[in-house]
């Protein structure tokens, strides 16, 4: 219809607009877009494909009148599926990972949704694992359908119906490049194929990863930004990428630390008016490294998949970023953590250890984290502490039980940018080891007594 008039929220789904980047591209010759998908009216990139994976459920009869709608998701497609089943009245079920942001969880309870949290970082053949967990309840719920946005091909055909045309005609066919982040693949996969038949070709794809990916080559450890990526727990036996992603249509993979996206995404409010969230961080920070070494006549595309608002208590929450070493000193002249750290060594213990050699490993330490065990190097990820370990609890220990049979609690986190006194308080009256972090990292130990004797 026209004049912006739609008859249902589903009907008013696509058709968001380019807004151009105009001070993060200083020095940059080529045009810099931004895609605002978090205009949608269900708040993301994954309306597009929600929409279309319920249409074809239908059409296939695999989704009836009165049925259920069954998904695993980090939010965004939870979101999208719920308040479109709640439009057309179907009920909707929908499992998250507990890392999702608070925010996430709340709109899914907002549009009457019964969310199953499970916990993340499980390996794939682990029963909690997210995707399993849905597929459970899918197959025990009478006229339950599940979406399976991962391998739904319903999913990146809608990008190549909608998102790639789009940008075709916004751009007059001007554009030259298409970055987007790549959670399900879904987005790069039917968007990228479509700019480039419809181009000759020409049109050059990039995705944009999370360092710590797999896609772009990393070892799976966890990372901070949500719904892009691909995690890989050491104990999976066999990784699968989902059929949503089709790497060959990626020309080239930017691969973005946390701490870039972050930078970025938090740049974007502050000098664009922008607030999105930490996955355009990624794109954008991907197309400006990209951008960097095209011409004038070059036209790059981002997608900016949801909003800020979603991460209000995590990437734009001074306190969060703080604690995680993400976030510069914010007042330069009192001492931080950091300056308190005297060695480089990290001492964490991996989770399948055997109980007597973390005996060993321990030495005299009152406690040491206990993480995801992982062989590669790098330091150990925050997100990845399963809790720790203490000589007392050890002593009662089977010697060749795995330490993650006998964990005490995480060690309180502090961030190594934090002022000393801030840090203090965070930690109240713990004794023993904290662990200092540093862009979402474990940077070292530090005696609670040290924080304490220097405030
Ligand atoms: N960013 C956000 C915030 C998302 O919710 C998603 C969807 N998982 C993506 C990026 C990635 O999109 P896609 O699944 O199409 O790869």
């Amino acid at each position: 219809m026209s004049d912006n008039v739609f008859d249902s929220v589903a009907a008013a789904i696509g058709n968001t607009p380019l807004v151009r980047l105009n001070r993060l591209t200083e020095g940059i010759a080529a045009t810099v877009y931004l895609k605002l998908e978090y205009l949608n009216p269900l708040g993301s990139v994954k309306d597009r494909a929600a929409l279309a994976m319920i249409e074809a459920a239908e059409a296939a009869g695999e989704l009836r009148p009165g049925g259920t709608v069954v998904e695993a998701t980090s939010g965004n497609t939870g979101i999208a599926l719920a308040a479109i089943a709640a439009a057309r009245g179907y009920r909707a079920v929908v499992v998250v990972p507990d890392k999702s942001s608070a925010e996430k969880l709340a709109l899914l309870r907002a549009y009457g949704v019964e969310v199953h949290v499970t916990p993340g970082g499980r390996p794939r053949e682990h029963p909690e694992f997210v995707r399993n967990v849905a597929q459970r309840l899918a197959a025990e719920i009478p006229g339950a359908w599940y979406a399976g946005q991962y391998d739904n091909p319903a999913n990146p055909a809608a990008h190549r119906r909608t998102t790639g045309p789009e940008i075709w005609r916004q751009t007059r066919g001007r554009v030259t490049h298409f970055v987007a982040g790549v959670g399900t693949g879904g987005t790069v996969t039917g968007t990228g194929e479509y700019l480039k038949e419809v181009s000759g070709g020409a049109v050059r794809v990039i995705g944009a990863d999370p360092e710590a990916s797999v896609y772009g080559g990393g070892d799976g450890r966890a990372w901070y930004i949500e719904s892009i990526g691909h995690y890989l727990h050491p104990d999976t036996a066999a990784d699968e990428w989902p059929l949503s992603y089709r790497p060959a249509i990626v020309d080239r993979l930017e691969r973005v630390p946390d701490h870039e996206s972050l930078t970025v995404v938090r740049r974007l409010a502050r000098e664009e008016g922008l607030l999105a969230g930490g996955s355009t961080g990624t794109a954008v920070a991907a197309a400006l490294r990209v951008a960097r070494d095209l011409s004038e006549d070059d036209v790059v595309v981002a997608i900016a998949p949801d909003s800020g608002r979603n991460y209000l208590s995590k990437y734009f929450d001074d306190d969060w970023l703080t604690r995680l070493g993400f976030a510069p000193a914010l007042t330069p002249a009192e001492p931080v953590v950091a300056d308190l750290v005297t060695t480089a060594e990290v001492r964490v213990i991996g989770s399948a250890t055997s109980a007597a050699r973390a005996r060993e490993l321990l030495g005299e330490a009152t406690a040491l984290p206990v993480t995801v065990q992982r062989n590669g190097s790098g330091s150990p990820v925050v997100a990845e502490i399963l809790g720790s370990v203490t000589p007392a609890r050890l002593a009662a220990a089977p010697g060749d039980d795995p330490v993650s049979a006998h964990l005490d609690p995480p060690l309180p986190v502090i961030g190594a940018t934090e002022t000393i006194a801030a840090a203090a308080a965070r930690i109240g009256d713990h004794r023993g080891p904290v662990v200092v972090a540093h862009d979402g990292s474990i940077s070292a130990l530090l005696d609670a007594a040290a924080l304490k004797g220097t405030v």
